[in-house]
């Protein structure tokens, strides 16, 4: 079997490596455009804070393991320009222009996400970045110690916007942030989000909420955004304005897309062509709350994705279930993390929410070193379904998070989750853990 991949990353890497595993016969080539293969881009804002680690740290296993050890034909400097469904073959061009062609029996498409480039002046300017793939880390790494960067602005305030603040700020760069809309994060409950904005304020970032990006100019060999009514100098504009399907292939081969245009696939990753299957960042997922179609790039789904292709492409059948939308991540000493929807996802899906916020502590009463968590919980009034969970807390958040999210899966109702049996010791929070305090206060309003 003639088993090809297009992206050699999170999601084309684990599903080449799989199905080498499940059946060393299987002739896998995997189409990669860079140069790079099987790195972590999640952890690119912690290695740019750090000047003395190398970008090339994030490579989780090096090309010629795959080519030497697995036997894998992962061909770098492979841009693939086009798929026929009708012929099973991919084309395109190498980094060399040299023009390529391959058959497939079974193809899969793991071509990630793009970041979103508005198409305004002064946004291809040197020293106006974007936070995507590898070479980005390697560029902004780059530029920060050729140019001596000291202050940077960023344009958008979600996840990886604030991971870069922080990462800037562990350098003593001064940090700059504007978005157009008016409210900081939109999906959390603005009492956790205004915790999160106070931390950012405490280590010195300005915030510039409603303020429209309209150009960016190069001036005395600074940069400048212009907004409607404000203008901000800086050395380097990072670009944080959200992320699109990698899915243009798919459409142009008539392959269904679905959710903000992600590919279109079933529970078993396939498209809607028979051999054509797509994971990762460019696909879209159930999800477990709603059934609905969704798309959350993250980076447990596309492993997981690769591993469900790999394996059904290898004559076993596997369905998954679908995404919870559990995310987490850590904004100087805060720690925040979200599961299922929020209030206004849940009434706009069909449910009639209730929610609750308590604060609770990350370690027993008498135990020193606790520091507050906030919960916010939400259940349906109908049904009296657990809905969703936010948190955000000094420590203790990011794993507890965990909990709510498998009751989820499980599509527990609130009073469900008050009988679970979650652990206690005093260094790792009270008696009620704050996940069950919430709910019991949330089980008394939903009555
Ligand atoms: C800064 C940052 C921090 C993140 N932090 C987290 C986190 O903390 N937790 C989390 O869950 N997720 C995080 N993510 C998201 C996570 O990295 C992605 O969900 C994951 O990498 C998706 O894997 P993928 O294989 O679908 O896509 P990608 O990793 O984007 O890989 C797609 C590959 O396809 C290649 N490609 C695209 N088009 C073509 C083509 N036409 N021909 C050949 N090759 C092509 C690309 O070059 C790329 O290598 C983060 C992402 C970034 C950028």
């Amino acid at each position: 079997m003639n088993f090809v991949v297009i992206g050699g990353d999170a999601a084309g890497m684990s599903a080449a490596s799989r199905a080498k595993r499940n059946n060393p016969d299987t002739d896998v080539t995997v189409l990669e455009r860079t140069m790079d293969v099987s790195y972590s881009a999640c952890g690119m804002p912690y290695n740019i804070a750090d000047p003395e680690s190398e970008i090339e740290d994030l490579v989780v296993r090096q090309a010629n393991v795959f080519r030497e050890k697995q036997n894998i034909n992962l061909l770098t400097g492979h841009c693939v320009e086009s798929i026929d469904p009708a012929k099973r073959t991919v084309s395109g061009t190498t980094l060399q222009g040299k023009i390529f062609k391959f058959s497939y029996d079974k193809l899969l498409i793991a071509t990630g996400a793009s970041p979103i480039i508005p198409n305004l002046e002064g946004f291809d300017l040197p020293g106006v970045m974007a936070l995507k793939i590898l070479d980005d880390g390697r560029r902004i790494k780059s530029y920060i110690r050729s140019n001596s960067v000291k202050k940077v602005a960023i344009i958008g305030m979600g996840y990886i916007a604030l991971e870069m603040c922080e990462a800037l700020r562990a350098r003593s760069i001064d940090v700059e942030m504007v978005k157009p809309r008016p409210v900081f994060l939109p999906w959390m409950e603005k009492q956790l989000s205004d915790i999160i904005k106070k931390e950012l304020e405490r280590h010195a970032v300005k915030l510039h909420l409603g303020h429209q990006v309209k150009k960016i100019e190069a001036k005395d060999r600074r940069l400048r955004v212009i907004c409607t009514d404000l203008s901000l100098e800086a050395d380097m504009v990072l670009v944080a304005m959200g992320i699109k399907p990698n899915s243009k292939l798919a459409g142009e081969a008539g392959l269904d897309l679905g959710v903000k245009d992600a590919i279109a696939v079933d529970k078993k990753l396939k498209t809607s062509d028979e051999n054509i299957y797509a994971a990762g960042d460019c696909a879209d997922a159930y999800h477990v709350v709603t059934g609905e179609r969704t798309w959350i790039p993250l980076a447990l789904r596309a492993n997981r994705a690769g591993w469900a292709v790999a394996d059904n492409v290898s004559g076993k059948t596997v369905e998954l279930p679908g995404v919870a939308g559990t995310a987490v991540f850590k904004v100087f000493d805060l720690e925040v993390a979200r599961t299922g929807l929020t209030a206004n996802e849940a009434k706009n899906f069909g449910f009639d929410p209730e929610d609750v916020v308590i604060k609770s502590r990350s370690r027993a009463h008498a135990h020193p070193g606790a520091s507050t968590i906030h919960v916010q919980m939400i259940g349906d009034k109908k049904t009296g379904r657990l809905l969703g969970t936010q948190m955000v807390g000094n420590e203790g958040v990011s794993h507890r998070i965990n909990a709510p999210a498998v009751a989820l899966h499980n599509r527990m109702t609130v009073e469900d989750y008050c009988q679970t049996d979650l652990a206690y010791a005093p260094p790792f929070g009270p008696t009620w853990d704050p996940t069950l305090t919430a709910a019991n206060q949330l089980l008394k309003n939903l009555a």
